[in-house]
């Protein structure tokens, strides 16, 4: 799926020091495949990709974010923006306010109607479902008994077979009994056709919508583009419902209607229960396509708290190989201000739970900093002249153990033959291990 391609792609930059053209350039061309097969369509990806090429080129680099993660935030915001940023509501004034279903049959739509309903009804509204699917015998049945599901009132007339005229009884029907919202549910063809679009854009004309919503079954791919093309060219809908992101639907259909048609995605659907219904929220999908957890929020903050100067100036010493005592201590201080370190570390996938129950907090880095404290700037500068006498005084000095003292150090030299290790890389001289 869409989130392991993207992964793979993401984990190539993932350990490298810096957002380069060259390990760019192989990024965002495996971001293009992987949208692509997640059914985005040629030019709406290569857009995407383009700009978050631009985009991770301008950035500074963050110590405490790979790059690989960096890009991850970049995508996300891209992705975002392009499913209409903010969520959108229905229209819901108006009285009665009438919502216009409309979709091919299948997609969804009766489904929805009673889903809506419920939904409508919690929000203290009035309600009132209406059928006007004439043509297939079980539609008006397949209505009711969602309408009793959520306790909804159901409008048909069997013998009707007028579906324009029944709408509008439906809604003289609804001002007579006070209600204040009308769904109006109606046919569908299996696939686009002349008669079924007249039909839909008589019952428009004659009802006046305050919301035309188009249900489309997220499982058709780039039919699914096409269709809602065809209905928005003629409906003019005013938003977009994806039904069945339950199943192993590709989320790309959410992006290519989203550019193609540009109206905005209101609901998804996301199983048969009535309950399986949820608003769109574009930053929640781009994280669902990019299935990358709370990583996002971590990195935000991070960005809200390194100073981006010191940052640079630390970069400059690991890559030189003189990354000091003095620089870790630093660093420690740029960590603290980034908040609660537990909370932090629940952020990274997998780790919320590990987390749950230890006691992380800034006190955790008081034995730490005082250490660094006790030394010298001499020590603090080449930390290979602490012999165990020193070791003793500063253990002393700062109210630690010998053992304390030990394993600091250690942790120090494992950090420092990890950045020479990277640097070695960077310079091309060493392979990247691949990661598991
Ligand atoms: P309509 O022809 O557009 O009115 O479509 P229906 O509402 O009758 O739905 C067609 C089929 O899809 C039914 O079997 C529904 O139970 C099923 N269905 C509708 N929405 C969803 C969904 O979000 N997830 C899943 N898994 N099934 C759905
Ligand atoms: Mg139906």
């Amino acid at each position: 799926n869409l989130s392991s391609k993207l992964n793979t792609a993401i984990r190539t930059l993932k350990g490298q020091g810096r957002i380069t053209d060259v390990n760019v350039a192989a990024t965002v061309k495996e971001i293009r495949k992987a949208l692509m097969d997640a059914d985005v369509n040629y030019k709406v990806a290569k857009e995407i990709t383009d700009k978050i090429k631009e985009e991770a080129l301008g950035q500074k680099i963050l110590i405490a974010v790979e790059p690989g993660q960096m890009l991850v935030k970049i995508v996300h915001d891209e992705l975002t923006g392009l499913m209409g940023g903010e969520k959108k509501d229905i229209n819901l004034k108006g009285d009665p306010a009438v919502v216009l279903i409309a979709g091919l049959q299948g997609s969804g739509k009766t489904t929805f109607s009673g889903k809506l309903a419920q939904h409508i009804k919690k929000g203290g509204r009035n309600v009132l479902l209406v059928a006007c699917d004439i043509y297939r015998p079980a539609a008006i049945d397949q209505l009711k008994v969602l309408g009793e599901q959520v306790g909804v009132e159901v409008y048909a007339e069997p013998e009707n077979k007028n579906a324009v005229s029944i709408a509008q009884n439906g809604i003289e029907y609804a001002r007579k009994m006070g209600k204040k919202v009308v769904i109006v549910d109606t046919a569908g063809r299996l696939a686009v056709d002349e008669a079924m679009m007249n039909e839909i854009a008589a019952v428009k004309e004659a009802i006046k919508p305050t919301e035309i919503l188009f249900v489309v079954d997220s499982m058709t791919g780039q039919d699914a583009v096409n269709t809602a093309k065809t209905f928005n060219d003629r409906l003019n809908f005013d938003g977009v419902v994806l039904t069945k992101l339950d199943g192993d639907a590709r989320g790309g259909a959410a992006l290519s209607i989203r550019h193609v048609v540009e109206k905005p995605i209101k609901f998804i659907s996301t199983g048969e229960k009535m309950e399986a219904l949820d608003q769109f929220y574009p930053d929640r999908m781009a994280s669902r396509i990019l299935g990358m957890g709370d990583v996002l929020s971590l990195v935000e903050k991070a960005q809200q708290a390194f100073d981006e100067e010191e940052a640079e100036r630390i970069n400059k010493k690991i890559r030189q190989n003189q990354f000091s005592f003095d620089d870790f201590y630093s660093q420690l201080q740029q960590i603290k201000k980034m908040g609660n370190i537990k909370d932090l570390m629940g952020m990274i996938p997998g780790m919320g739970q590990a987390v749950k129950d230890v006691d992380i907090s800034n006190d955790s880095f008081k034995p730490i900093e005082a250490i660094i404290q006790s030394m010298t700037p001499a020590e603090r500068k080449k930390p290979d002249i602490i012999d165990p006498s020193r070791k003793k005084r500063i253990a002393t000095g700062s109210g630690t153990s010998i053992q304390q003292v030990n394993n600091l150090m250690k942790q120090f030299e494992d950090m420092r033959k990890m950045m020479r290790m990277m640097n070695k890389v960077q310079d091309g001289k060493m392979k990247m291990p691949t990661l598991p």
